[in-house]
């Protein structure tokens, strides 16, 4: 080859190595980031981008929003690792004892980076580029040279469907140029605002649940990885600055001391970054450790060092504004802070990312050899198949191993229910969830009875122990007891075969019943429920089951289809009966067993109603029982004939403002013409306030000097306390989210399916009185009965004889009142079911 051919193609070679430099997120969108809010599919987009032109990064799609987007991973590491990815991954897993081998002690660091888990704390997603394309920039030597030990894994956009609303609205609303003034609309989001997912969920208190499909998909990839590190971006009020790591108190006992101290290492990286540009920041405030649904303590439960980082800035940051202080936070401020902590906690990851990779190795060697805590097995007995196998469900999603025994023990065990410890016999179809094993510290965190406190401030639930949410006939024991693989019981009797029986009959107590009995109301198949318990061919059921006779159905040309259908897509154990003639209760004739009327449901929604609340009804009747609702928002609700409906749902709200004095007073006619009203947690308020109906706020002369006397002498404490004490006064007032046990009237529809006792969940301090006419159907005799969580001792002299739930009849109609929200967040299984004794049982 001759010198100038030569230098032809070394040139030619340099010129190519210019073209396939991977372009920036502003070369690839064509503007500056921070400049206006990028689009997700643009995100996606540059992601599928980066991952095409670089030979060490993957995207993979773990799954899809409810509005169909996608949600994806980029995967990024030096070529040397990216070409044994699976074998890194595999040898990971390993050394957490989750899959069988021995692992080898490779050094390697896997940094999980979570972005926009918020949707309006929108510059997490910006961000997410930048991180990634400095990762892959060939001229960057500095990260280059982390990803030689380190697997970085970004998430760009945790809910992209919450971020779009927000950012749709933002392009639509703002300024051009942007509006810096706080009082511009653009800093002022319209309900519900861009926070949550498309069922207004928080998906950052939906980790342990996985309620939602966001969810779902990221805990089957997470747990599949199981990093070393986990990062949740957010955003808080424009007025604070930036928070990260350590966290506050109260941390979970199971956080280890390695835990701990590794925040703090990671900490003191940031703030090296931050102090050399001259930023604000703080550290060991407000975020606690406890709640196990976030997307810190999950990872923390999970053997990782789980932290949230915190911006300025969220759905009133806009492009622009201006703070407190008169300074203007700017979207480009913003980013620099996200991607500096992001990076800088990528450095810090693989400068330690030997001492990481053993310490997680040691952190799940020990969970196996040494659980954590007293308790060393959990046994739930196998009184409820759909539980069971609703709970096995969950435990897959968290790899968290169960099994059974061979054959009949006896142990002593705390009973959840009784709260003693007593004998009990464990059968071989019962489920056990022993403690040795990799998850125990995610065990220890959603099953203890009570949730030990180092300080009672936090800003969330306190408690929220597996068996009482899920109503659940559990024990908890001392002693290691030895399993073998659970077998689950699918197999049902079918109806194939059966001709055409009198009628059919099954039970009333899951959600599975729900969704059949919706399944048939939406086929327009008349079905029955009987008011009392009844026996029938020998076999026993309780008042609630379902009856669905063949007359009234004689019209429906397929009804034996359908209702054979039904049974298979739920997995029912159906019964065809010849004969209405039972053994003991009411024949099937009898007014005993009423025609249920298929509920025609309006749902109040929009300004006024929590977000929260509304999208807990809304998930639960569309994806959970697959029953139409009508969705009515407050703008328009005086408009709307209620007539058309004959179950009206509002949801917690603050509806002063919504229902006016006029509007009550047809409500109560509409009430009495035949209207079922559910009225929620703080929509009861209006009712309370208005003499024409039977629901008041809870207070006697006691309390009212109770309360009295707390208050003066809290007054007195708070005249002589330092001022750095009043934010711990004032939490005596509180409840955070605590469960009592309620006593519940089984034989009133509303409690149709249970025992006669409720585990309910308190969520605020407000308490309403006994009906005076109306039915108390579950109430909280005496505070005694907390089961888990913190009150305050203020807030619990007012728990004393207050009602849960009531039913008043008015005329033809009925009035439901729910003072505890049973939808909670969807994880409170244990209420589905007696919401739905509201929907479709009560006052029939
Ligand atoms: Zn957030």
């Amino acid at each position: 080859m001759n010198k100038v051919l030569a230098l032809f193609i070394v040139t030619l070679s340099l010129i190519n190595v210019g073209i396939s430099q991977t372009k920036s997120p502003s070369e690839f969108l064509g503007y500056e980031l921070g400049e206006r809010f990028s689009r997700h599919f643009q995100v996606v987009n540059y992601f599928k981008y980066v991952a095409d032109k670089n030979d060490n990064v993957k995207l993979l799609k773990y799954g899809e929003t409810y509005e169909n987007r996608p949600l994806h991973l980029a995967i990024i590491t030096s070529p040397k690792n990216f070409s044994k990815l699976d074998e890194i991954r595999k040898n990971h897993l390993k050394s957490a004892g989750l899959l069988n081998g021995e692992a080898n002690d490779d050094g390697i660091a896997i940094v999980w980076l979570s972005y926009n888990v918020h949707g309006n704390e929108a510059v997490s997603t910006e961000v997410s580029m930048k991180t990634l394309y400095e990762l892959v920039n060939s001229e960057n030597k500095t990260t280059n040279k982390w990803l030689e030990n380190t697997i970085v894994i970004i998430d760009p956009c945790i809910n992209p469907d919450g971020r779009e609303r927000y950012v749709n609205w933002y392009s639509q609303k703002g300024n051009i140029p942007y509006n810096s003034n706080p009082d511009a609309v653009e800093h002022h989001e319209p309900w519900p605002g861009g926070r949550a997912n498309h069922y207004l969920f928080d998906l950052n208190r939906d980790w342990a649940w996985a309620t939602q499909k966001e969810t779902q998909g990221r805990l089957d990839i997470y747990n599949e990885w199981l990093p070393n590190v986990h990062v949740d971006f957010h955003e808080q009020n424009v007025d604070q600055p930036y928070y990260f790591a350590p966290a506050a108190e109260p941390y979970h006992e199971v956080i280890t001391s390695f835990q701990r101290e590794f925040q703090i290492t990671i900490g003191k990286n940031n703030a090296k970054y931050f102090d050399k540009n001259g930023w604000l920041y703080f550290t060991k405030e407000i975020f606690d450790l406890l709640y196990p649904s976030y997307g810190d303590t999950y990872p923390m439960y999970s053997g990782a060092i789980g932290m949230t980082y915190e911006q300025g800035g969220s759905g009133r940051g806009g492009l622009g504004v201006i703070n407190k202080e008169g300074d203007e936070l700017s979207l480009k401020d913003r980013i620099a802070h996200h991607f500096t902590t992001s990076l800088s906690t990528i450095e810090i990851s693989s400068i330690n990312a030997n001492r990481l990779s053993t310490e997680f190795h040691a952190y799940y060697k020990n969970a196996i050899e040494n659980p954590f805590g007293n308790y060393k097995a959990y046994i739930i007995k196998n009184n409820n198949r759909d539980k069971i196998n609703s709970l096995i469900k969950l435990l897959d999603k968290h790899k968290i191993e169960y099994g059974r025994v061979n054959s009949e023990i006896n142990i002593k065990g705390f009973n959840y229910n009784k709260n003693i410890t007593e004998k009990v016999k464990i059968n071989s179809n019962d489920l056990i969830i022993s403690s040795y094993q990799p998850k125990s510290n995610l065990i220890k965190a959603l099953f203890e009875q009570r949730t030990k406190l180092s300080d009672s401030l936090t800003y969330d639930i306190t408690a929220w122990s597996l068996p009482y949410a899920r109503g659940l006939d559990a024990y908890a024991s001392t002693s290691k007891i030895a399993t073998i693989p659970f077998q689950k019981s699918d197999t049902l009797a079918s109806l194939d075969g059966v001709g055409k029986p009198y009628a059919y009959v099954t039970k009333w107590n899951s959600i599975e019943d729900i969704s059949f009995l919706s399944y048939l109301l939406q086929k327009k198949v008349k079905v029955r429920f009987s008011k009392k318990p009844f026996n029938i061919e020998n076999r026993n059921f309780a008042a609630g089951s379902l009856v669905i006779t063949r007359a009234g159905n004689q019209k429906i040309e397929d009804f034996d289809k359908i209702v054979k259908a039904a049974s298979n897509k739920f997995n029912r154990n159906v019964l065809a009966v010849s004969s209405g003639f039972v053994n003991s209760g009411n024949d099937f004739g009898s007014s005993k067993v009423t025609y249920l009327k298929a509920p025609k449901i309006a749902v109040l929604s929009g300004k006024g109603t929590s977000s929260l609340s509304f999208g807990a009804i809304w998930h639960f009747f569309e994806q959970q029982i697959q029953y139409k609702i009508n969705i009515i928002d407050t703008d328009y609700f005086n408009e709307i004939d209620l007539h058309d409906y004959n179950v009206l749902i509002l949801p917690n709200g603050n509806y002063k403002k919504i229902i006016s004095k006029t509007q009550l007073v047809s409500l109560k006619d509409w009430v009495q013409k035949g209207g079922k009203l559910i009225a929620i947690n703080s929509a009861i308020s209006i009712f309370a306030e208005s003499e024409d109906f039977d629901i008041s706020v809870y207070e006697n002369d006691d309390i009212k000097k109770a309360v009295k006397k707390a208050k003066d002498s809290l007054l007195k404490q708070e005249i002589l306390k330092p001022y750095t004490d009043l934010e711990r006064n004032n939490i005596s007032n509180s409840i955070t989210g605590s469960i009592f046990k309620a006593s519940l009237d089984n034989t009133n529809p509303l409690g149709f399916g249970y025992s006669n006792y409720y585990y309910t969940l308190k969520t605020n301090n407000k308490r309403y009185a006994y009906l005076k006419n109306g039915y108390n159907v579950s109430v909280i005799k005496d505070k005694s009965n907390i089961v888990s969580g913190f009150a305050g001792k203020n807030a619990l002299t007012t728990v004393d004889k207050s009602l849960v739930y009531g039913v008043e009849k008015k005329g033809k109609g009925t009035v439901v009142y729910l003072v505890d929200d049973p939808l909670f967040r969807s994880f409170w299984e244990n209420g589905k079911l007696l919401f739905s004794n509201a929907v479709f049982m009560v006052g029939q």
